[in-house]
Order: structure tokens, then C-alpha cells, then sequence
């Protein structure tokens, strides 16, 4: 039913059901917010969109009340500002003064809203929130004295992810946002996703940083660093330094990591590649002799912690293959050192991932070799930007830099890797190939595409059909991981991935990333695709060449010691 209400003195048209935000938003009227987030249900818990409504005593939060007919609202009276600037003003009040110190200083949305209302001067004064900088996570950090209590974290890490590793804690004034016995992040529950980051509206949260010890080894002479990156990370980079996407975008990509003070780049999608050989040899034998099936990949840090500490009954369906990070890692110590003529110790390997999980996978002890880290630093995108920006890299004035690495081939069945339902995608390529002999036609998936959180579909592969899921935002998994264990046997393959519609919308990723932003990255990863010669990870020779010269059969005895890792339930 539509109606017709009066907002700001003139007459819009609403519908019942929604919200006066919902109404604001589409007729371009912005009200400030710290708490609400798209596509969730409503807390006016900072009451900053709060509304003038004749009729009505009191403000009203626009996020949380719907239109009514009768309504006459104002959204920007003397009345209204000056709320919302008190507001701002008691938050300033306990908040620490040390904005030009700040991680998000600059990107800080209560700092842009304090610009936004004019507030001036400190003009309450309150005891400080105490600063208990939480440390005890190997890829979050959390700064307590900055948290405005928006609530945002909570929601996401429990409704997305579905985990509720932190919540409030304690009452009134003494509220705050905890963990499980107020031990840290490092809790078993929190899987360091870092979604939680990406909604943080101040410097609260932050991802560990190492970039400042990466610029120190780039610097050191003892050293040979070399860098390896995921293919997400360059589109994010085209966005944020507004450059096209065009083909030239990897190699400028690669000048500027020249430039830093790299001496080699590898793409990580070669590793996928190869990740894609031993995980579809794996999921070959395991169907052909009815075992631990449905299989699930393993590429995602975050879901891997959440099996082995959350559903530690679903270990022996995990594919036992590294990530590709890890794989890429492991091969360039053992490999590449040798043609560099570089010794093992003196390669320093960087990581740059839209991951935060990564950093703690990278530190995992089965991930190490003789106490020896196979990935000795992981950055996020965002660390790379600011490392960018440090060293004046300026892409206006780059040369291209042509692929020379030793691993420069990749197929683009390995760059798919970085969406949600694209792991499937590759590695169905492979499994089609091994199982017949036969390249399937045609390659691409499309009920795999798109930004559905499930999709399902089956694949017919010789006499075969077989029944794949693709799952993102972790929370999403343990519906079917339910049915699953209420006796669903249908299933062969399940991809999972803990963040939203995938890496491309990583915890690690430029913050504040929306859909159209994330559909370019996918265009942009589709298209790579779409324009590729190689489009299967086996007929990637490099990957044949690896096989014939350094490695086994894949999924072979000789592999598993190389690239794939034992899973048990993680000891805390
Ligand atoms: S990192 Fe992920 S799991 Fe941990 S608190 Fe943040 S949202 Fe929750
Ligand atoms: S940590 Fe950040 S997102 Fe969480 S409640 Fe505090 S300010 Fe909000």
C-alpha cells in the first residue's frame, strides 16, 4: 500500500512496511548512522538518524521506525542537528584524543561526523575508556578505548559468520565489547576472518599490521625478498589508485612491487593451480571408493579453524591439500631458492592476501618446516596500499613489468580462486579431465556465478553426475552441515568460504566496499577468465613441468608430504 507523507516540507510518496530511512534513502536525503548496516534488521542502538516527528515528543530513530501516514518528519531542524551533535560531543567525551595516530585516521567515520556537525572543541569532559590494546590474535587487533559500542562487530561476527566470538560485556558506563572469558581475540571461537574490521566504524579494530617489518627487510641487504600475490589483489589495487583494468593492470601491478624493492613476484593462482591438481586427484579417489564424502576444500584459513575447533566431525571431509598461499610458499623455499642462487634461510617470502586469516595460517605449525615458516610475512591489501603510498610508488610514471618470474604461467582456472563458487568452478575443470580423459564442455559454470551466498548445482562428468555446493558467509555452512548430518548423501563437493561472496570481499580488503564495487572485481576476475588461452590448471605447463621433474603423482604419497597437511582439532 503507498501513501503520501511530508518530509522536509514536501510531499513523497512511501509504502507501508518500510522505515523513514528506507523512505530517506531513495529520495537522497543522508541521516548520519554508526550503527546501521545494509541489509541488516535495524538496532537504533546510536540513534545519530534520529528524525523530528510532528506529533511525536521525542526523536525518533529513522533506522528503526516505519512510515506512517500521517507523518510530517523533519530530518535536519535546529533540534535535530543539535542532538546529534550532543551525541557526537558525549562520545568524543571518553574517546582518546589521538586522532592523528590513529589507523584510521582520515577513514574514521566518527571523526568525519564530528567534521560533518561542526563539533569544535572537546566540550565534555569524562573519564577516558580505558586503552586495553588486545593483542592476543595473530591477525586482529583490538583497540577497546576506541570502540564507540556501535554493535556492528557483534552483529557481523555473528549473523555473516555466525561464530558470536565477541559480545558486550558488562552494564551501563562499564559496558564494553569482550570475549570469551576476556581472554583476547585468540579465543577458539573468533576464526580471524576480519570481517569485523570491515565494519568498524573507528579504529577499534584493526587488522595486525607487518608491513613496517616488511619495508625493514626490503631494506636489509642480507636478504632476498620476493613476494607472491593473490588474484584479487590487483583489481583492488586498480580501484584505489583509480587505474583501468585493462591487461596492463598485472604487469603495472608488478612494477610497482619492482619498484618496492621485490626481487621476484609470483602470482599465487600458479599455486592454485597446482592446489587444483591434488585436490581434484583427492576428490577422484574418494568418489571412485565411496569415501569421506561430501568433500570440502580447505583454501579458506577460516573455515579450516572453524571445522577443527566448531565441527571437528566433518575433519575427515576437508581436503587435505595446502592452500595455495602455502603450496606457492613451500615451493619457492624448496625450488626456486636453488635457480636464484639464494640460500633457503635468506629468502624472506611475503604474502600479499585480501585474508586476514591468512597471517595466522601463515604461523600455524603445520605450516612450518623445522620451525622454518614456509610464508615468512602476510599483508593485506590494505597494508599494501599504505606500503605504496610510503614508498612513493607513482603508477602514472611506471613501465609495465613483464611476468619473468620462474612460475609466470598461470590458467585462468586458478584466478577464479578469489569468488565465491570460482573454486569449484576450476577445479571441476580438472576433476572433469581426470575422471574421462576429456576436457569438459563447456567449461564455465554459470549456476556457480553471481553473488548468491548458496549455489548448488550438478555436474554430469562421464557416467557420473556430480553434486556440488558453493557456500559463503560462514554462517550459511551450518545449515548444511546440518543437513548433512541429519543424512543428506547427495552431495560431492562442497566449496566454502568464510567471507561473503568470497576473497574478493576479504577481511583484508580496502574498507567499505559495496556491491558495485565487488561485481567489478568479479567482472574483472570473470574476464581474465573469459580472455585466457590456458583455462585448466593441468594444462598449465609449468604444473606439468613441476610434475615431471620435482613432484609425484598427484595426490601421491610423495605430494602429501610436500603440499598437503594432516588435520586434527586444534589444542588451546
Ligand atoms: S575476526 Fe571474524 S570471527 Fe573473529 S571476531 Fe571478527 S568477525 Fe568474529
Ligand atoms: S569495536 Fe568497532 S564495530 Fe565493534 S562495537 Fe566497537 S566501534 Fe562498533
Amino acid at each position: 500500500m503507498q501513501f503520501d507523507i511530508e518530509i522536509n516540507k514536501e510531499h513523497v510518496t512511501a509504502k507501508k512496511g518500510e522505515t523513514i530511512k528506507n523512505v530517506l534513502d531513495r529520495i537522497g536525503i543522508k541521516v548520519p548512522t554508526l550503527c546501521y548496516m545494509n541489509g541488516f534488521s535495524p538496532t537504533g542502538n546510536c540513534r545519530m538518524c534520529v528524525v523530528e516527528v510532528d506529533g511525536i515528543p521525542g526523536l525518533v530513530p529513522s533506522c528503526s521506525h516505519p512510515v506512517e501516514e500521517w507523518m510530517k518528519i523533519r530530518t535536519h531542524s535546529p533540534r535535530v542537528i543539535k542532538a546529534r551533535k550532543t551525541l557526537v560531543e558525549l562520545l568524543l567525551a571518553s574517546h582518546p584524543n589521538d586522532c592523528l595516530y590513529c589507523e584510521r585516521n582520515g577513514q574514521c567515520e566518527l571523526q568525519a561526523l564530528a567534521a560533518e556537525l561542526d563539533v569544535r572543541e572537546r566540550k565534555y569532559q569524562s573519564k577516558r575508556n580505558s586503552n586495553q590494546i588486545d593483542k592476543a590474535c595473530p591477525s586482529i587487533e583490538r583497540d577497546t578505548a576506541k570502540c564507540v559500542l556501535c554493535g556492528r562487530c557483534i552483529r557481523i561476527c555473528d549473523e555473516i559468520i555466525g561464530v558470536g566470538a565477541i559480545d558486550v560485556i558488562g552494564r551501563g558506563s562499564e559496558s564494553r565489547i569482550g570475549t570469551t572469558y576476556n581472554k583476547g581475540l585468540n579465543v577458539r571461537a573468533c576464526v580471524k576472518c576480519g570481517q569485523c574490521i570491515q565494519v568498524c566504524p573507528t579504529g577499534a579494530l584493526s587488522e595486525k599490521q607487518t608491513f613496517q617489518s616488511v619495508i625493514e627487510v626490503l631494506n636489509n641487504p642480507d636478504l632476498y625478498p620476493v613476494i607472491q600475490f593473490s588474484p584479487t589483489v590487483p583489481a583492488s589495487i586498480a580501484e584505489e589508485f583509480n587505474l583501468k583494468t585493462n591487461k596492463d593492470i598485472l604487469n603495472l601491478f608488478r612494477a610497482a612491487l619492482k619498484k618496492m624493492g621485490f626481487r621476484q613476484i609470483f602470482d599465487t593462482s600458479m599455486a592454485a593451480d597446482l592446489t587444483i591438481m591434488e585436490e581434484a586427484a583427492e576428490f577422484t579417489d574418494r568418489f571412485n571408493k565411496h569415501r569421506s564424502l561430501p568433500m570440502f576444500t580447505s583454501c579458506c584459513p577460516s573455515w579450516v579453524k572453524f571445522v577443527e575447533d566448531i565441527r571437528p566431525k566433518f575433519l575427515e571431509n576437508l581436503s587435505s591439500a595446502r592452500s595455495p598461499q602455502q603450496m606457492m610458499g613451500r615451493l619457492i623455499k624448496q625450488y626456486i631458492t636453488s635457480s636464484a642462487g639464494q640460500k633457503s634461510k635468506n629468502v624472506f617470502i611475503v604474502s600479499v592476501m585480501p585474508c586476514t586469516a591468512k597471517k595466522y595460517e601463515a604461523g600455524l605449525d603445520n605450516q612450518k618446516e623445522s620451525e622454518v615458516p614456509f610464508v615468512d610475512a602476510v599483508i593485506t591489501t590494505r597494508e599494501l596500499i599504505k606500503m605504496i603510498r610510503l614508498l612513493g610508488i607513482d603508477f602514472s610514471g611506471l613501465e609495465p613489468e613483464p611476468n619473468d618470474s620462474a612460475f609466470s604461467i598461470r590458467s585462468s582456472a586458478g584466478k577464479l580462486f578469489g569468488i565465491s563458487g570460482g573454486h569449484l568452478e576450476g577445479v571441476l575443470r580438472t576433476i572433469g579431465f581426470m575422471m574421462t580423459g576429456q576436457e569438459m564442455n563447456p567449461l564455465k559454470i554459470n549456476d556457480l556465478r553471481g553473488l548468491k551466498s548458496r549455489k548448488e548445482t550438478r555436474i554430469k562428468i562421464g557416467k557420473h553426475f556430480i553434486n556440488v555446493v558453493s557456500v559463503s558467509g560462514l554462517a550459511n555452512v551450518k545449515t548444511l552441515l546440518d543437513e548433512i548430518e541429519a543424512g543428506r548423501n547427495d552431495i560431492h563437493l562442497v566449496e566454502v568460504m568464510t567471507c561473503p561472496f568470497g576473497c574478493i570481499n576479504g577481511g583484508g580488503q580496502p574498507k567499505g566496499s559495496d556491491e558495485k564495487s565487488l561485481k567489478m572485481r568479479m567482472k574483472t576476475i570473470y574476464d581474465v577468465d573469459e580472455e585466457e588461452i590456458i583455462k585448466v590448471a593441468h594444462k598449465n605447463p609449468i604444473i606439468k613441468d613441476l610434475y615431471e621433474k620435482f613432484l609425484a603423482k598427484p595426490n601421491s604419497d610423495r605430494n602429501k608430504e610436500l603440499l598437503h597437511v594432516s588435520r586434527c582439532p586444534v589444542e588451546l
